[in-house]
């Protein structure tokens, strides 16, 4: 039989469009079996691993039942983490791209007026996490009225962190027919009743992936001392030789510690951990996303569902004490299809925890041979260039859809009262522009952003210096943004 594909399901040229430049051949299994009972508005419970193509899962079908012309929100995500929820954001944006979805990201420790202000704007599709979501509920900010899709991803997670109490009061306020979709990795007893309490007659969907993600993962394990054990590091990066590397560690002063001995030996790494502002903590992700340096050293809560595309390796230069961390952490690699290595330190009074992950996930992790001195040293030789070589700069899995795109910026917003039907309507009367070139458009106050389809941008940069903007003079540039 013929796999199926994108094509088979009722989706728009706009939307098939988005995915065929994200370059997504054939839909995963979770994605076969979860499309078609979003089109049905069925709730469904997911139980599925990670990378697994999930967010797709739901953002496809999603994009494609927005209603554009509808001013207050209609679907709303909530993740565990500000992370996850810009990927989320991120995956909204890439999907919807060319349907002109507008999606928005709310978290905490970034201020909530500027949140305010995007809220204001038409946006479809809301992704939070629970505590800065609730805020924006109860200061009134934040219309639920319309929501007709509640997602609620890495489920599991959101009940470790303690959010399960603010995921109800959200779902208590939210309009009962809704559809409810809830994506987890694990399905403990708390859920399970969360879901008998909250959703309508669920249909339950496990993906047991023909080859699961830990098959492609090679996993070994070192018991070591815990003060030997950046002696073992060292030796196992010149063996191992990592492209892109997370290695994890319980706490943030572990992770600031680890990253300090590792800058003195001249390694290519970065810190990511919880008590970094948030602005760090983005920019740590991008540089790593496109491949400026090589290892990651994070806490678990940090690194949660983030999707770096070709990380060859992992080590838990902590073993993490709850089970569940370990297939987060080492689900990582291995991603699309990729294979990976997952190393795992242990102190001897750690034992038990190694005992347990196995057990629990019917795992077997082989114990690791500590590398020779020759080995090292051979090692040392082919990597020490790699470590020296300029970064690789890995391509933004969306370059291929910014390249047809240009973003630019208008110099008049809100307080000039100009409405995106003035900016679509001036740019669409620019000689060869037509209303479908005319992508995304963001108003701000004093400013305003909007997408150019089709390697149109030059064309409108040029047409709009000789136009105004409902009567005004603008000036136009490629956004910096
Ligand atoms: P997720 O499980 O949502 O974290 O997705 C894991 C990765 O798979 C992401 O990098 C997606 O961009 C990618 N992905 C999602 N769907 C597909 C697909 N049908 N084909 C190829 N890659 C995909």
């Amino acid at each position: 039989m013929d796999k199926l594909k994108f094509k088979d399901f009722a989706l728009s040229e706009d939307i098939l469009e988005s995915i065929e430049k994200l370059g997504y051949k054939n839909p995963s299994q979770v994605q076969e079996k979860v499309i078609p009972l979003i089109f049905k508005n069925k709730d469904i419970i997911v139980k599925s691993q990670t990378g697994s193509g999930k967010t797709a899962a739901f953002a496809i079908p999603i994009c494609e039942k927005i209603e554009l012309e509808e001013k207050n929100p209609q679907v709303l995500v909530l993740a565990p983490t500000r992370e996850l929820a810009l990927q989320i954001k991120e995956d909204f944006y890439d999907i919807g791209r060319f349907k002109r979805i507008n999606c928005t990201a709310i978290f905490g420790k970034e201020p909530i007026t500027t949140q305010i202000k995007e809220l204001k704007q038409r946006t479809h599709v809301v992704v939070g996490t629970p505590g800065r979501t609730l805020d924006h509920i109860e200061k009134g900010t934040l219309s639920l009225k319309k929501i007709q899709y509640l997602i609620i991803d890495e489920a599991d997670e959101m009940l470790n962190m303690g959010f399960i109490d603010q995921v109800k009061a959200v779902l208590d306020k939210l309009p009962k027919n809704r559809v409810t979709l809830l994506f987890s990795a694990t399905i403990p007893q708390e859920i399970l009743k969360l879901c008998a309490a909250y959703m309508n007659n669920p249909i339950n969907i496990e993906i047991e992936a023909e080859n699961p993600v830990i098959n492609r993962i090679n996993q070994i394990y070192y018991q070591i001392e815990a003060y030997k054990k950046f002696d073992l590091l060292n030796k196992l990066v010149y063996t191992q030789r990592p492209e892109s590397c997370m290695i994890f560690c319980r706490t943030k002063k572990n992770v600031e510690d680890l990253v300090l001995q590792m800058k003195g030996k001249g390694y290519s790494c970065s810190a990511l951990h919880g008590g970094m502002l948030q602005s760090e903590r983005i920019d740590v992700m991008k540089r790593f996303k496109r491949g400026e340096f090589i290892f990651l050293v994070c806490t678990d809560v940090a690194a949660r569902g983030i999707d770096v595309e070709n990380i060859t390796h992992i080590i838990n230069y902590d073993i993490p004490m709850e089970k569940e961390s370990y297939i987060h952490r080492i689900g990582r690699t291995g991603r699309a299809g990729k294979s990976g290595t997952a190393i795992t330190f242990v102190t001897p009074k750690e034992y038990r925890f190694l005992e347990e992950i196995e057990n629990s996930f019917n795992l077997t992790i082989e114990k690791g041979d500590v590398p020779s001195k020759e080995e090292v040293e051979k090692g040392k030789d082919i990597y020490r260039e790699k470590l020296k070589a300029a970064p690789k700069i890995k391509k933004d899995k969306s370059n291929k859809l910014n390249k047809d795109i240009t973003k630019i910026y208008i110099s008049a917003g809100k307080k000039k009262k100009i409405s995106p039907g003035d900016i679509a309507g001036t740019i669409s009367s620019i000689d060869g522009i037509n209303p479908e070139d005319v992508g995304i458009i963001e108003i701000q106050d004093n400013f305003s952003y909007v997408d150019i389809l089709s390697g149109k941008g030059r064309t409108v940069l040029d047409g709009l210096k000789h136009k105004t903007i409902k009567g005004k003079s603008v000036r136009v540039e490629i956004a910096q943004k």
